[in-house]
């Protein structure tokens, strides 16, 4: 039988962090909660969780600087918790390297659902990395080094995110095929059906665009295929 996963709830509002983490132990997780940003940051870089659950609105230190912290030193999988569907909040976590966000109100069985899907991708990213060792993939100048992490054009290293880095890996290892946004959503981020918001995959189309891209308006290597989706060519 699998050990519990631990999950880190880092949210101030008492009433909503003990009814949350109520809910998660029924669900088979182990929570443990911190009250503020510096206590979730300290908690989440000095024990081992599987998934973060982060609230931007945080006394002392907010979600947006805990995130940072965290992406020095950990991949632990980090969902944010925005307090209003503004997509301000949505796009500055996602470049700051969030792997998900959920609003408030949630519904219990979809944030559950977010937090199984995301601790599954984490799990798999890692045995496929073990399990590929090194290798390189290149389009046209634009290379992936796989054991890496490391991606190239022409010669130069890109900054990427992790989600941007693992949409392009998808899309160049089944170069000229496109997706459509739900495949994309299913096959990177993990989802099952329409659980996640198709919004995520332009966001970050988008992002790797302004760092591909000669021109970001005419694309030479990801391109939008009308009623489909997007492809590598
Ligand atoms: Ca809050």
């Amino acid at each position: 039988m699998d050990e519990r996963r631990r999950v880190l709830l880092v949210e101030d509002e008492k009433n909503i962090a003990l009814l949350l983490a109520h809910n998660l132990n029924s669900a088979g997780y182990e929570t443990v909660i911190a009250y503020d940003g510096e206590e979730g940051l300290k908690k989440a870089l000095t024990e081992k969780f599987d998934i973060v659950l982060l609230d931007i609105m945080l006394p002392k230190l907010d979600g947006f600087k805990v995130l940072e912290g965290i992406r020095t030193r950990s991949d632990v999988p980090v969902i944010m918790v925005t307090a209003r569907d503004d997509d301000k909040d949505k796009i500055a976590g996602l470049e700051n390297g969030a792997d998900d966000y959920v609003t408030k109100p949630y519904k219990l069985q979809e944030l559950i659902a977010r937090i199984r899907a995301n601790i599954r991708r984490s799990r798999d990213e890692m045995i496929t990395h073990l399990a590929e060792g090194g290798g390189t993939t290149t389009v046209r100048g634009l290379e992936i080094d796989r054991g890496r992490y490391v991606v190239r054009k022409d010669g130069n290293e890109l900054e990427l995110s992790k989600k941007e880095y693992d949409l392009l890996l998808f899309l160049m290892e089944n170069a000229g095929k496109p997706f459509s946004r739900e495949e994309l959503l299913g096959k990177v981020w993990g989802y099952d059906g329409f659980l996640g918001d198709v919004n995520t995959v332009d966001v970050t189309v988008s992002r790797l665009r302004k760092k591909l891209e000669k021109d970001p308006s005419n694309p030479e290597y990801l391109i939008t295929k009308r009623g489909v989706g997007y492809y590598i060519q």
